[in-house]
């Protein structure tokens, strides 16, 4: 089944196709991190959709190219660096850093492009240019350059084209920072603004005098630098539609004339235990907060991947619980899968064949359709409780499970979850454990509970099975 997706340009679902008349490469630009601070979950939540449609891309068989910028100027971090006392460059470098931590962590795979803004300011100041040459933009009094949104429409062009927009009561609620009093519509937006001391270091010169670029067109000179003038699909939060995505689309459309990008795809808020996230309420997590309560990437990752994307999401501490327990039962499953695979070859070398009823044709189909995460999970636990089953009645043979193997490993190319990798387990661990195998060896079974208590006490059970002592992390 082709790959559908559903359009924000055209706000319908509608079959992919790529732009490249081979039908193979497909260019994927994700609006990335503002690397002032950690990244949130509810950011994590876009990046793991945009590491979705990725992932899904290429098992649908394209070669993608993933383009994430850095953005590593803008208002809110120049703040922090004057408040800091640092250079621009170590202050976003220490949270660039983190933030590509904390992709691995939750095993998203990194885009093949990460550009930072403050490198593409050459780029940046011949878009403006453009667009003052073509009378879309316009430089005022003190240096700044804005967009005007009027002129831009009087070229026959649209503005709003990702949602419907009031034009007269559009940004009138947005605060007019007191250098913005020279725009000419309050509808207009910066694409240069002018040196002001609060700026300190963070300056670069261009044609209007020292500045900086403005956030939207940061992203148009990225992503058109790395994917061309037109590319394929475009993404971020929902939050980004208005005006950060209608300002790309603006800017970019009127220096080329060109359609700027084929599908626009937004990614639903997430909120946490049914409210917006904020400090004060203190239910603002970062990902490393998560880690430090004892989560790991592995179970975030699958509960991020629960909802469709075009859905609210409400993040809770309980949900994060029923996912580790769910990726118990996968575990358990594959495990078993593994022993009773072992040695064995599976039919084909490539793949199984996949007949309509299996794993990976059900995935498949259920993905296909707008990416539909639910019935993809769907497929999954209905694979594990039938295999389940078949180990139970011994109606698996050692060539069935390697089969099985093979499919999991497919399906889990675009979840990411992977299986729990054996825990190493620490010396003093493992001397406790031989301790305890000593004392009961000696009939001191006093002394052995002691050592299991002990155990129990630093995160470790303790199971006595046919095959021996095994040791497990709780
Ligand atoms: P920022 O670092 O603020 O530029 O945001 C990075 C990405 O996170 C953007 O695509 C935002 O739309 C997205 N984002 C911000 N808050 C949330 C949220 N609560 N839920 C989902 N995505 C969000
Ligand atoms: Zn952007």
């Amino acid at each position: 089944m082709a790959l559908k997706l559903f359009n924000t340009l055209t706000r319908s679902v509608q079959e992919f196709t790529p732009l490249d008349p081979a039908g193979r490469k497909v260019g994927l630009y994700c609006c990335g991190p503002t690397v002032y601070d950690f990244a949130h979950i509810g950011n994590w939540r876009t990046f793991v959709f945009a590491d979705l449609v990725r992932r899904t891309l290429e098992f649908s068989g394209y070669d993608v190219q993933h383009v994430m910028n850095i953005t590593d100027v803008e208002d809110k971090i120049i703040k922090r660096v004057r408040e800091n006392k640092t250079t621009l460059r170590e202050f976003t470098g220490r949270f660039e850093a983190a933030f590509l931590d904390d992709l691995k962590t939750l095993s998203c795979r990194e885009p093949h492009v990460k550009p930072r803004a403050t490198e593409h300011i050459p780029e940046i100041i011949a878009i403006i240019e453009k667009l003052v040459a073509r009378g879309v933009a316009y430089k005022v009094h003190d240096g700044s350059v804005y967009f005007s949104i009027e002129k831009y429409r009087g070229c026959g062009c649209c503005y709003g084209q990702l949602l419907k927009l009031n034009l007269d009561e559009m940004r009138a609620g947005e605060r007019v920072a007191a250098d913005e009093y020279e725009k000419e519509s309050v509808a207009d937006f910066a694409l240069w603004k002018a040196y002001v001391p609060e700026d300190g270091d963070v300056t670069w010169d261009s044609p209007w005098g020292k500045g900086r670029p403005g956030w939207h067109i940061e992203c148009s000179a990225m992503s058109i630098k790395a994917l061309g003038e037109t590319f394929d699909l475009h993404l971020g939060g929902e939050d980004l539609k208005f005006p950060h995505h209608e300002d790309e689309i603006a800017q970019s459309e009127g220096a080329t004339g060109k359609p700027f990008v084929k599908y626009w795809l937004h990614g639903a808020h997430l909120l946490v235990e049914g409210k917006k996230m904020s400090k004060s309420l203190g239910n603002f997590f970062t990902l490393r907060d998560l880690l430090a309560k004892g989560f790991t990437g592995r179970e975030v990752r699958y509960l991020l991947l629960t909802a469709h994307y075009r859905e609210t999401f409400n993040f809770t501490l309980d949900g994060l619980h029923g996912a580790k327990t769910a990726l118990a039962r996968i575990d358990e499953c594959v495990g078993k899968l593994r022993e009773l695979g072992k040695g064995a070859l599976p039919r084909t070398q490539a793949a199984p064949p996949a007949s309509p009823a299996s794993l990976v044709a059900q995935f498949s189909f259920a993905l296909a359709d707008d990416l539909n995460i639910s019935a993809s999970w769907g497929a999954v636990f209905e694979w594990v409780r039938e295999t389940n089953k078949r180990i139970a009645d011994n109606s698996l043979t050692a060539t069935d499970a390697a089969d099985a193997l093979i499919a999991w490993e497919k399906v889990d190319a675009v979840l990411g979850v992977g299986t729990k990798t054996e825990t190493e387990v620490p010396a003093d661990i493992l001397a406790l454990a031989e301790a305890r195998a000593t004392a009961k060896q000696a009939r001191d079974f006093k002394r052995a509970d002691a050592i299991r208590d002990e155990l129990k006490a630093k995160g470790w059970v303790i199971e006595d099975t046919p095959k021996g002592i095994k040791l497990k992390k709780i």
